[in-house]
């Protein structure tokens, strides 16, 4: 299938271009227009790259309305015991794939065309990737994924989990996802696992994705146990090297953070989650290059989470610009890039693959190379996306999902999400 999309503002931070010209797809990557295209006329809408959430937890889908605990948590620690430890223990295989569904239908339709999400089930442990992967597979979403590992129901769960990172990595063939190992968070992984789990990652060549110093809770744990602080007891575990992907960060010290940085790891930012967990504020604007953003299960919403990261950022310091923000989101396509072996991946060069978003709306004020970041936070937002592609095919067009139908997904989960509300009782 080749098409042309003619007319376009063509925003590409990566390549720091905005021109109006016409954008050639075809076998699922960016090519030159070639005769006999479909021409899709796009004049008067913004296309850019498709953005990126590197780091999710589709698993809380569900959890849109859902009534807090009785006794209201006051803390970090029993936000998790009493929330989110509880709806994960809640999920069935089958809770575990709507989730996904919803989740990467709901981050499509606000132009998040690659998802990196961290699981976890830990009823179903075996077998929840697959479940996982079908809904992303199913809603046309590229994606990378993990179960984490924790031993927070024993060491014998913490084994399972490294066992279903490595089952997945052995038998996953769908084009459109990739796997690394995952792990919950240092507080809840005792030494043996986490040497474990770090030892099978380096084996297997894949980065570990965990939760790093989100609450001081993980730190002071760290202390306690083994004299260390988190980073640094990561890295004397061999699990904290290039290319892993490291969530939050907020309580980081000048140290720690000069270890993430010279280890050539990724830092997922989460400003959204950050405020509505109370943990404080991440030191971003000093962790380098490598820093990308997420929703931490929020939503898919990555509009929503760059203005986010702006208003924090200009909170923390007043020489924070967009541009800060702005390449904090590429940067995700140049994670996942690094996994699907698609340096490009983000960009409009030729041979990229062809995973763009368009938005029905123009520009009110001059958009140039120089100010796209501006337009970005300040102007864009998921409400503008109209079309999605991923890999060449449309994922949505005129706001309707192509390959799901939105409709009987939601019908589907107004029954299966007060179920799910309801078995959470019994964890
Ligand atoms: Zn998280």
């Amino acid at each position: 299938m080749s098409i042309v999309l003619t007319g376009a503002v063509l925003v590409d931070r990566a390549r720091k271009s905005v021109d109006t010209a016409d954008l050639g797809i075809s076998s699922g990557r960016i090519s030159g227009a070639q005769d006999g295209s479909e021409r899709v006329d796009v004049s008067g809408c913004v296309v850019m790259p498709g953005l990126v959430c590197a780091h999710h937890h589709l698993y809380s889908s569900l959890a849109r309305g859902m009534p807090g605990p009785a006794d209201p948590p006051r803390n970090f620690l029993q936000i998790l015991e009493r929330v989110w430890w509880r709806l994960d223990r809640a999920l069935d295989l089958d809770a575990v794939h709507l989730s996904s569904l919803l989740g990467a239908v709901t981050a499509a339709r606000a132009g998040t065309t690659a998802v990196v999400d961290h699981h976890a089930s830990p009823e179903v442990i075996d077998g929840s990737l697959d479940a996982l992967a079908d809904g992303l597979d199913r809603a046309g979403m590229r994606s990378v994924i993990c179960y984490e590992v924790s031993d927070r129901h024993g060491e014998e769960r913490g084994r399972a989990g490294i066992a279903e990172n490595l089952r997945f990595l052995d038998s996953n063939r769908r084009p459109l996802v990739r796997a690394m190992m995952g792990a919950h968070a240092s507080f809840t992984i005792g030494p043996e696992n986490l040497e474990a789990l770090a030892g099978a990652a380096r084996e297997q060549g894949v980065p570990v994705h965990i939760h790093l110093a989100e609450d001081d809770c993980d730190e002071r744990d760290s202390l306690d146990r083994y004299g260390l602080r988190t980073a640094q007891r990561l890295a004397s575990a061999g699990a904290l090297e290039e290319g892993d992907l490291l969530a939050h960060g907020v309580h980081l010290d000048r140290d720690e953070i000069a270890t993430v940085r010279s280890s050539g790891a990724w830092v997922a930012h989460n400003p959204r989650s950050n405020m509505n967990n109370r943990v404080g504020d991440a030191p971003v604007l000093e962790m380098g290059e490598r820093v990308v953003l997420g929703t931490d299960g929020i939503d898919g919403d990555m509009f929503a989470e760059t203005r986010a990261c702006y208003l924090k950022s200009r909170e923390a310091s007043s020489s924070a610009g967009p541009d800060f923000s702005a390449d904090r989101l590429g940067a995700g396509a140049s994670f996942v890039g690094s996994m699907f072996g698609e340096p490009a991946l983000g960009s409009f060069e030729p041979g990229a693959p062809a995973d763009l978003i368009v938005l029905d709306a123009g520009a009110p004020t001059p958009l140039t190379a120089s100010n796209s970041a501006g337009h970005l936070v300040f102007g864009y937002t998921a409400q503008h996306v109209r079309d999605v592609m991923v890999a060449g095919t449309w994922v949505v067009r005129n706001r309707r999902h192509q390959l799901v139908d939105e409709d009987e997904l939601n019908a589907r989960c107004r029954d299966a999400a007060p179920k799910l509300w309801a078995s959470m009782e019994d964890f």
